[in-house]
């Protein structure tokens, strides 16, 4: 949780459920009531494939639940290595660009979702020791203010009740990840601020912003358990040996678990469908859907900020919203 957020309710002196946020404007009068079914969930990712990685599944559940879900991709994902050897040829390297955005394309249409892309440049993963800098021009090279004015006018205009994105070390130390969660930190707050961006659409107020958390050392142990009791191998062995269980530190996180076991089956399509990112023999599709289904039928969230009076644990991003 949000620290801010923990000692202003310490502040209050609520005990049970904690209940926070004091200042939250309901997109009020005649236009909230007409628009009560339809609710609207922003995800913002860092690159193309992100989006069927991390959430997936719940952003397939919500958009199949009749409510409008936006992925925003803020970059290309141009510096992205081909991860897949089947695709690893130079008429794909050549064009990798225009192939990641057809990926994406076809992945929103399996999830389900609308699809905005902010349009700044992957900054790749740095590699070495030291570490060299991010190249110039690249998302996480250049200033806050230019990505977060353009996420902002895209918060302004789809109006999202709920948004994700990833914690301050961006769930992984991608230097766009770490990024994607400060621009998404900001928007939140700008877009409600009519002091901030005027010329970017009327203020809006998210009313809840969400990390997500889907890398568990738990779960994983769940899953390499199932391989050994039917007599198989997992491909987890090498991950759990260097993750201290002590050191499950997202677990410890959680506030929000999303029942989603039904769009695995769309989740893993969308993943397969970025071709270039994603090797279908890889570990990731190795255990199956059935034990995935039973052992873990969910999706975990951090409410990281609320506008909204909430009970924790949820099991519904919007609890609360309406
Ligand atoms: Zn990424």
């Amino acid at each position: 949780m949000d620290d801010g957020l923990l000692s202003r309710t310490a502040e209050n002196g609520n005990i049970g459920p904690r209940t926070y946020g004091q200042n939250y404007r309901h997109p009020a009068g005649k236009a909230a009531k007409a628009q009560v079914s339809e609710l609207r969930l922003m995800a913002v990712h860092a690159h193309p494939d992100d989006e069927s990685s991390k959430g997936a599944a719940t952003t397939a559940r919500y958009a199949a639940e009749g409510h409008r879900v936006l992925v925003v991709t803020l970059t290309g994902g141009e510096r992205g290595d081909i991860l897949n050897p089947a695709m690893d040829r130079p008429d794909v390297r050549e064009r990798v660009a225009a192939v990641r955005r057809q990926e994406m394309a076809r992945a929103a249409e399996i999830l389900g979702v609308e699809h905005s892309w902010l349009g700044f440049l992957d900054s790749g993963l740095p590699e070495g020791d030291p570490l060299p800098p991010v190249p110039e021009g690249s998302f996480a090279a250049i200033p806050l203010e230019g990505p977060l004015e353009r996420l902002v006018t895209l918060v302004r205009a789809f109006r999202p009740h709920v948004m994700t994105t990833y914690d301050e070390n961006g769930g992984y130390p991608h230097p766009d990840h770490i990024r994607c969660h400060e621009v998404s930190v900001a928007a939140y707050e700008a877009a409600a601020d009519h002091l901030r961006f005027p010329g970017a659409g009327d203020p809006w107020s998210v009313a809840k912003l969400y990390y997500n958390h889907g890398f568990l050392r738990e779960r994983m142990q769940l899953l390499q358990d199932e391989f050994a009791r039917n007599g198989r191998t997992g491909p987890f062995a090498s991950w759990l040996e260097r993750w201290d269980p002590e050191h499950d530190h997202m677990a410890r996180r959680v506030t929000t678990r999303i029942e989603c076991a039904d769009y695995f089956p769309q989740r893993d399509d969308a993943l397969r469908a970025h071709a270039t990112q994603i090797d279908p023999t890889g570990h990731f599709f190795t255990a199956p859907l059935e034990w995935q289904r039973r052992l873990w039928p969910t999706e975990e969230f951090e409410l990281a900020r609320s506008r909204v009076p909430v009970s924790l644990p949820e099991t519904d991003l919007f609890e609360g919203v309406q």
